[in-house]
């Protein structure tokens, strides 16, 4: 009895798994991916795989009109879906059929397929759009920048959303092809390679390819009138640059730093490991923001971070962002330190190469030059809050953690942990917990203490990162360094590294 009870469960168990899913099984997916800083950014129920960008875009009078399609995949049984996306959109279809959609909150565009998407199923999405995206504010904040002779899209953590519809979360990388369109005699510069310009009526078209996974955050467009520079690495990158033509008294300071990325990022692979893109170079529109933009293989720069001269410590940042943020992203933006605190310690490392400061030198430095009542120290750089996610202590507290580390596990083990973590991740996303978790694999030491104090507690540590085989300091008051006049030197590189800020100033 208890035996035939069994098999007719099974039996109408079977029976209902064949019964196709009812329409009342598509849900709407959700509105965010579920970061706790920004709820609302990225979306929930399919993942996208390539972004086909087709732009046309009038300098004069900013104004942008073009299509995105989007290759997606359902993660779920799908009646309705959101990109993120700021400008008007007049059509939207799914799998080739007119699909109804609808705009909600700051940035949401609801799209309801004319056919529900089973879980698993490719979905094509098209956009057609148009609008004049320096006028529109979101948050009271835009992410694209006019500049005398065009415009720019490069913020952090937003700037997708004025150029194109997408999934907007690093949790979820693409592949990209941006073409766009301008009146000839104006270029457009992006990411990865250039696979193609050509003319006709009057406008040109530049088609720009980045086939390595790539967050939204990191794509940029700039159009404007540049003079261009290319070369190849030693080691056979091709590298593309771009300088407007009106830099004015910053051109040659800008030329001086930039230039010098495919030697920069040769030196960099020494310590991270082979350089993961096909192609790398930076550009300085003439902006008159203050932040430069780790963009992928494609670096955004402010001549304003060449106003005092060259500058090679802000291009060391921006380029070890290639590893650390372009090829292994943030899965959450809390976990900020893995990029900021890397790019910051990259500059330290590049000070000690330049005799102009050593890696200690400038993490003691840091560490004494805020007294311990200093706001510097209530910020976690573990976990900043959306507030603080570019504040000073992300980068400096971030790159004495980072000493920490290396006084803590040895240089050998170190260093093998700096190379081996982007090497093992390579294209991924990671937290700061999975970056402990290999750093204690590597090491073989527990971690959690030294994380514990270094970027998740909002005070001052009681003791700075001693280097190995140094005299352990006696313990000191609060403040007793300052107070004992016993603050050390300011490095040379000091105020160089700190006209480095990838903090977009203006949200
Ligand atoms: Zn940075």
């Amino acid at each position: 009895m208890r035996k035939r009870l069994i098999v007719s469960a099974a039996s109408a168990l079977s029976l209902f798994l064949a019964v196709p899913a009812s329409a009342a099984d598509f849900q709407p997916g959700a509105a965010g991916v579920g970061d706790p800083y920004y709820p609302t950014y990225g979306n929930g129920g399919y993942r996208v795989s390539h972004y086909d960008i087709r732009l046309k875009y009038q300098p004069a009078t900013d104004e942008l009109e073009g299509t995105t399609t989007i290759l997606a995949t359902a993660t779920q049984d799908l009646s309705r879906f959101n990109l993120d996306f700021a400008l008007n959109v007049s059509e939207v279809r799914v799998n080739g059929r007119t699909a109804s959609f609808a705009t909600s909150g700051e940035q949401e565009l609801e799209i309801t397929p004319a056919r529900p998407l089973a879980k698993g199923s490719q979905a094509t999405v098209v956009v057609r759009y148009k609008g004049v995206p320096s006028t529109v504010k979101k948050y009271g904040f835009t992410g694209w920048l006019r500049t005398p002779d065009g415009a720019v899209a490069a913020n952090e953590p937003e700037s997708a959303w004025w150029w194109f519809p997408s999934n907007d979360h690093p949790s979820n990388k693409a592949t990209f092809d941006i073409s766009v369109q301008v009146p000839d005699g104006n270029q457009v510069i992006s990411n990865g390679i250039l696979t193609g310009t050509s003319s006709q009526a009057g406008w040109t078209r530049y088609s720009w390819r980045e086939n390595k996974p790539q967050a939204t955050y990191l794509a940029t467009l700039a159009v404007g009138k540049f003079d261009v520079t290319t070369d190849t690495t030693a080691s056979g990158l091709p590298v593309y640059n771009a300088y407007s033509k009106d830099l004015g008294e910053n051109a040659d300071a800008a030329r001086a730093s930039v230039e010098r990325t495919g030697e920069l990022v040769d030196w960099l692979s020494g310590y991270f490991g082979p350089y993961p893109f096909s192609s790398v170079g930076g550009y300085v529109p003439n902006v008159p923001t203050g932040y430069a933009l780790e963009t992928q293989t494609r670096v955004f720069y402010s001549p304003r971070q060449f106003a005092k001269g060259a500058n090679t410590s802000v291009v060391v940042h921006e380029l070890a962002h290639q590893w650390y943020g372009d090829s292994v992203s943030l899965s959450r933006w809390s976990d900020i330190w893995l990029n900021e605190g890397f790019a910051r310690y990259s500059q330290f490392l590049w000070s000690e190469h330049e005799d102009e400061g050593t890696a200690q030198e400038l993490a003691d430095y840091v560490y004494a030059s805020h007294p311990a009542d200093d706001p510097f120290w209530t910020v976690k750089p573990g976990d900043p809050g959306p507030q603080n996610q570019f504040a000073n202590a992300v980068y400096d507290r971030g790159a004495v953690a980072i000493q920490a580390l290396r006084n803590t596990v040895g240089d050998e083990k170190f260093f093998q942990i700096l190379k081996g973590w982007p090497t093992e991740r390579r294209y991924g996303n990671a937290t700061i917990a999975e970056f402990q978790a290999y750093a204690e694999k590597v090491s073989g030491q527990k971690l959690g203490d030294l994380f514990t104090t270094w970027l998740f507690t909002a005070a001052k540590p009681a003791v700075g990162p001693v280097a190995k085989g140094a005299p352990a300091p006696a313990a000191l008051a609060p403040g007793a360094d300052q107070a004992a006049g016993r603050l050390p030197a300011e490095p040379k590189s000091w105020k160089k590294i700190q006209e480095t800020n990838s903090v977009h100033d203006a949200r």
